[in-house]
């Protein structure tokens, strides 16, 4: 299949089929940002398995995995945006008069009836499938790809991973799913973190930053550490989203260069989870014990009629969702 795709990389493309025909394929292997950016979910998924050598196929998830069996990161993208949940705009054809590129900087256009670009998490994968590319043309399988979906509806696709991911040795999660504040490259961090995975990308200039929930830090789960890089997308989830196309070429060209396979990344931090009162105040609890050796909290909890185990299960499941950094 890949020596397929190798060869037909060479030929010509037409840009006029939007139909997942042979040629749509083709045009794909070129990976142009905008063309990924016209495709639904579903139309994205197809690709994929159309074109990808996989390990595991799901309804729900796609991993690529090739080479050594040593542990090695997995990079973690979703294939939904915004606009996939959208009902307004089910059957709307996405087509490249949706975009306006200026300056290396994407953006929809001012006729474009779409809530958002969908950069978020296009730029992921786009980025995802030229690692795929290089790391095909190289031998040099360094990272494991998970493409998730129904992210922006609660993590779905990761959280059915979490069950089966047995197959897999992964050293950390790198998600490619983080926004990129005025073009910076960014390293979100969840809590659950190991020092010298973050000090990798602090080293290349990458600022770090609080993250907010995605399939990287589900699939964390404080067992195995998660950062995510940023992939160029500002202003995610609106329309005044935008892309900064030199962001990323800056986040593929790192992980083109890096090595991080045979590593060891023990989480070095206390995983924990927060807890609002309604006081507006953020507590911070670093395990169910400790919680519940505060009366205040159970007492409080009682007092409202709530059943403190059920309330504090629930807030641990959310750790990373509300994390302050
Ligand atoms: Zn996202």
């Amino acid at each position: 299949m890949i020596q397929t795709y190798i060869t037909m990389k060479m030929q010509s493309y037409t840009f006029q089929v939007k139909k997942l025909t042979k040629n749509t394929k083709e045009l794909l292997m070129k990976m142009k940002i905008e063309h990924l950016l016209t495709l639904t979910q579903n139309e994205l998924y197809t690709y994929l398995i159309d074109t990808l050598t996989l390990i595991q196929v799901s309804s729900k998830f796609l991993i690529y995995s090739k080479g050594t069996t040593e542990s090695k990161p997995m990079l973690c993208v979703h294939l939904d945006t915004i606009n996939t949940h959208k009902a307004n705009l089910t059957g709307y054809k996405v087509t490249e008069d949706d975009f306006v590129t200026t300056n290396g900087l994407i953006e929809l256009s001012k006729t474009s009836s779409l809530s958002c670009l969908g950069g978020d998490d296009r730029a992921g994968v786009w980025v995802a499938l030229e690692l795929i590319k290089y790391m095909e043309e190289t031998g040099d399988y360094k990272y494991d790809i998970g493409f998730f979906l129904d992210e922006e509806i609660g993590c779905i696709g990761s959280g059915v991973f979490c069950y089966d991911r047995d197959k897999l040795t992964n050293n950390c999660y790198i998600g490619l799913d983080r926004r990129s504040t005025d073009g910076t490259d960014e390293v979100a961090v969840y809590g659950n973190d190991n020092q010298e995975l973050i000090d990798v990308f602090v080293n290349l200039g990458y600022k770090v930053e609080a993250g907010s929930i995605t399939d990287a830090s589900t699939l964390s789960n404080s067992i195995i550490p998660c950062v995510n890089l940023s992939v160029g997308y500002d202003y995610e989830h609106t329309k005044d989203e935008v892309l900064h196309i030199k962001c990323m070429d800056r986040t593929l060209s790192v992980l083109k260069d890096l090595n991080l396979v045979g590593k060891e990344y023990p989480t070095d931090s206390t995983p924990y989870y927060n807890y609002n009162f309604d006081d507006g105040v953020t507590h911070r609890y670093y395990d169910s014990d400790t919680m519940f050796e505060l009366d205040t909290l159970k007492d409080y909890l009682i007092s409202l009629g709530e059943d403190p185990d059920e309330v504090i299960e629930l807030a641990y499941l959310k750790t990373g969702d509300d994390y302050v950094y």
